[in-house]
C-alpha cells in the first residue's frame, strides 16, 4: 500500500529574515501542529530531506548564481564573527542568515527526494513542508523570499534523471510564479498552469506568452467560485491535452481570504477542490504522481487549515 509522503527538515526552521518578517519559521510550526492535532500526520509517511546536490540545483539555476548565494553566506559568517549584522539583505523583502544556505539545500532536497520516492512507487504522492519557498527564484536571481526554485528543480530532475517526457507545474499561489516562468518558459517538456492576483507583486515584469504557459491573471477580490470556473475553462483542457506524466504543485495558500498578503477570496474548500481536480488529472495520465511544495501562505491559522485540506485530498482521508 502506498501512502502520502510528508517531507521536511529542521534546518528549514533555522532560516529567518528578521523579526516580524511574514515568511517566518512559525509557518512550519503552524502546519505541523495542525496536522498533529487533526491526526492527519498519523497517516503520512514523514521523512527528513537530504540536502540537494549542487548538480541538481544547476538543472534550474546558473552555476555562478548558486556560488554567489554560498559566497554571501560565507561572507555573512565572517561579518558576524567580526561583530557585524546577522543578516545580508538581497532585496527589500529578502535576506539571508547563516542558516539560509542549508535550509535552501534542504528545501530543494525535499522536492528531489519526494520525486524519487513517488517515481519509485514507494509513495503515492508527497507534500514538502519547506522554506525558503521557491517560485519567485529566477535562473540567476533570488527575490520575493525565494532562493532556489524547488518546483522547477524537481520538474527538471524528473525529466533529466527519471527520463520523463512531459511534466506539469500547477501554481496556485496568489503571486505570479515569475521565477518558475523565467526558468521553464519555452521548455516544451513542461506545461505550467497558474492563476495569480494581477496587477500585483512582482511588478514591472510583463507576462511571458510562451506556448507552454497558461497564465491566468485575476483581479483583486476574485472569489473561489470564479477561480474554479476559470480553472475549468483554462487549466483543465490544457492539462488534459498535455497528458503530463507527473504533476508538481507550487502550493501557496496566500490566496486565502484571511491572508492579508493578497486580496483574494479563496477558502480551504477551494484549495481542496483545486487539489482534487489536479489529482484527477494525475490519476488519468500520471499514475497519480504528484509532488506538492509549500510556497506562500502567511496567516498562520488559514495556512495550517488550508494545508490540512490540501493534504487530506492528496492522502484520500
Ligand atoms: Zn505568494
Amino acid at each position: 500500500m502506498t501512502t502520502t509522503g510528508y517531507f521536511t527538515h529542521r534546518d528549514c526552521r533555522k532560516h529567518e529574515m528578521g523579526a516580524g518578517h511574514p515568511e517566518c519559521p512559525e509557518r512550519l510550526d503552524a502546519i505541523d501542529d495542525r496536522l498533529l492535532v487533526s491526526g492527519v500526520l498519523d497517516v503520512l509517511d514523514r521523512r527528513e530531506a537530504d540536502p540537494a546536490p549542487i548538480a541538481d540545483i544547476e538543472l534550474a539555476h546558473g552555476r555562478m548564481y548558486i556560488a554567489s548565494i554560498r559566497g554571501l553566506t560565507d561572507g555573512l559568517r565572517e561579518e558576524i564573527n567580526a561583530g557585524g549584522p546577522t543578516h545580508a539583505q538581497i532585496d527589500p523583502d529578502t535576506s539571508i542568515n547563516v542558516h539560509t544556505w542549508d535550509a535552501a539545500l534542504r528545501s530543494a532536497g525535499a522536492a528531489i527526494a519526494a520525486t524519487d520516492a513517488v517515481m519509485a512507487g514507494d509513495l503515492a504522492n508527497a507534500f514538502c513542508a519547506i522554506r525558503p519557498p521557491g517560485h519567485h527564484a529566477c535562473k540567476d536571481k533570488a527575490m520575493g523570499f525565494c532562493f532556489f526554485n524547488n518546483v522547477a528543480i524537481a520538474a527538471r530532475y524528473a525529466l533529466e534523471r527519471h527520463g520523463l517526457k512531459r511534466v506539469a507545474i500547477v501554481d496556485f499561489d496568489v503571486h505570479h510564479g515569475n521565477g518558475t516562468e523565467n526558468i521553464v518558459a519555452g521548455d516544451q517538456r513542461i506545461l505550467m498552469v497558474s492563476f495569480f492576483q494581477h496587477p500585483f507583486y512582482p511588478e514591472g515584469g510583463s507576462l511571458s506568452n510562451a506556448s507552454n504557459l497558461v497564465n491566468m491573471p485575476v483581479p483583486a477580490y476574485t472569489k473561489g467560485e470564479q477561480v474554479r470556473a476559470l480553472i475549468e475553462q483554462h487549466w483543465l483542457p490544457r492539462l488534459e491535452a498535455y497528458k503530463p506524466e507527473m504533476v508538481f504543485i507550487s502550493a501557496g495558500f496566500d490566496a486565502h481570504r484571511e491572508d492579508d498578503m493578497g486580496q483574494m477570496g479563496l477558502t480551504e474548500a477551494d484549495f481542496a477542490w483545486i487539489t482534487k481536480r489536479i489529482k484527477e488529472v494525475a490519476q488519468r495520465y500520471a499514475q497519480g504522481r504528484i509532488v506538492s511544495c509549500l510556497e506562500g501562505g502567511y496567516d498562520l491559522s488559514a495556512l495550517a487549515r488550508s494545508v490540512e485540506a490540501h493534504i487530506r485530498v492528496l492522502a484520500d482521508i
